[in-house]
């Protein structure tokens, strides 16, 4: 079976999640979702849960030892030998401990995938942006998109679905600037040690973004 070691890297509302799901239907590789796990201990009120919120709910990063820390158990624990991970590394102190923990988990070398958004559209997107609360199943709505509203059923599994806290106007503006700062520069990081694809997200049917992605993971795959 192929290994992978993806990472999905781009602003928040690049369309990581979206992707995500069809890179887990067609490769088979598990989606680890740092933000989604934070959710779920934030919603669980557990120790991490209660460290984590505040950080969150403004928009700021949680700090580096808690993410990786997580990260860390979860692909030991679970033996992970192909993932794909969303939101994670954010800043280069995560990159750098990624490493490590991977090839401690026997996994190949990371491919990344950059999603290139502007910032107009990253807005446009976040402000309509909603999703299931079940964290089983987690889906993404917009309201631009799909004919439902915040707080309406899922499609997909019935539950109730909701705007993040932290897609909010003045989180949203945080959390760009959080993403300039802090994990832009692992574009350039990943560009000059020749594991990044860059791949254009947006102006496009969101098929046609999704096979780009589809094939850019497939570059990456090591035989296992
Ligand atoms: P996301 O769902 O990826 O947009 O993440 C939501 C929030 O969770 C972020 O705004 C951060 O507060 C936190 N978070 C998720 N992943 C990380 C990470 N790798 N490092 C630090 N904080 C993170």
């Amino acid at each position: 079976m192929d290994k992978y070691n993806l990472i999905l890297l781009g602003p928040p509302g690049a369309g990581k999640g979206t992707h995500a799901a069809s890179l887990v239907r067609e490769l088979g590789v598990t989606h680890l979702s740092t933000g989604d796990m934070l959710r779920a201990a934030v919603a669980e009120d557990t120790e991490l849960g209660q460290e984590a919120r505040g950080y969150m709910e403004a928009g700021e990063l949680v700090p580096d030892e808690l993410v990786i820390g997580i990260v860390r158990e979860r692909l030991l624990r679970d033996k992970l030998s192909s993932v794909l991970f969303d939101g994670f590394p954010r800043t280069v102190a995560q990159a750098e401990a990624l490493e490590q923990v991977a090839a401690e988990a026997g996994l190949p070398e990371a491919r990344v995938i950059y999603l290139d958004v502007s910032d107009q559209e990253v807005v446009a997107r976040l402000s309509g942006r909603f999703q299931c609360r079940s964290s089983s199943c987690n889906r993404i709505y917009n309201v631009r998109n799909d004919n439902l509203r915040p707080g309406e059923q899922c499609p997909a599994c019935g539950s109730e679905t909701y705007q993040r806290e932290d897609d909010q106007p003045e989180a949203i503006r945080r959390r760009l600037a959080v993403y300039r700062e802090q994990t832009a520069p692992l574009i350039d990081y990943y560009r000059r040690r020749e594991q990044l694809t860059e791949i254009k997200a947006e102006g496009d049917r969101v098929e046609a973004i999704t096979a780009r992605v589809l094939a850019a993971a497939r570059e990456g795959a090591a035989q296992g």
